[in-house]
């Protein structure tokens, strides 16, 4: 259900998802800078909007902040959606790992999206970084984790305890995003 919520004298357009599995407030930001805010199902509008309000500050810094991402138009499959979204993938990888690698300092040399049925992203020996176009797909913080996963091995080519704390440095609660990411299935 798409609502609104003024927040600092700015209207912002959101849209509010009920769930029974929730059990806390949840936001997505996702290309194109849609909002998206999921909600445990007796959560009332009022305490949401005072939630909101509190949170405001990062709900206008996100939502401009990925205005500028174009947003497909949806979750498809195949060579031609490879076609028409790897743009929108390469985009968003780049300005993503450029904002992660001011923290990193890694070097990487090519940025390559694939279209893999089974890979959301992949680092080589080489260190280029390859990811899936379906990354253009996926709420913006998901996607982050992504992005942070694989230049995190340019650190530690492998999943040892050193390379999960690099990747907590800036994704402190990335267990909860790795669950996430794997409900966003890579379809066939
Ligand atoms: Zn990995």
């Amino acid at each position: 259900m798409k609502k609104y919520i003024e927040l600092r004298e700015q209207k912002v357009e959101y849209t509010l998802r009920r769930s029974a599995r929730a059990r806390r407030i949840r936001f997505a930001i996702y290309g194109g800078g849609e909002f998206v805010v999921t909600a445990p199902r007796d959560f009332s509008e009022f305490a949401l909007e005072n939630f909101m309000r509190e949170k405001a500050d990062w709900i206008l810094k996100k939502t401009k902040e990925f205005k500028s991402v174009k947003k497909p138009l949806s979750s498809e499959n195949g060579r031609h959606a490879y076609l028409t979204h790897r743009q929108t993938a390469l985009e968003l990888a780049r300005k993503r790992l450029e904002h992660y690698n001011n923290i990193y300092n890694f070097t990487f040399c090519k940025i390559r999206i694939k279209s893999q049925r089974t890979c959301w992203g992949s680092c080589s020996r080489r260190k280029n970084l390859n990811f899936n176009y379906k990354l253009a797909f996926l709420p913006v913080h998901v996607a982050d984790y992504v992005v942070v996963h694989e230049l995190c091995h340019l650190g530690e080519f492998n999943h040892s305890k050193n390379f999960w704390d690099l990747v907590a440095k800036t994704i402190p609660d990335y267990l909860n995003v790795r669950k996430e990411l794997r409900r966003h299935s890579l379809g066939v």
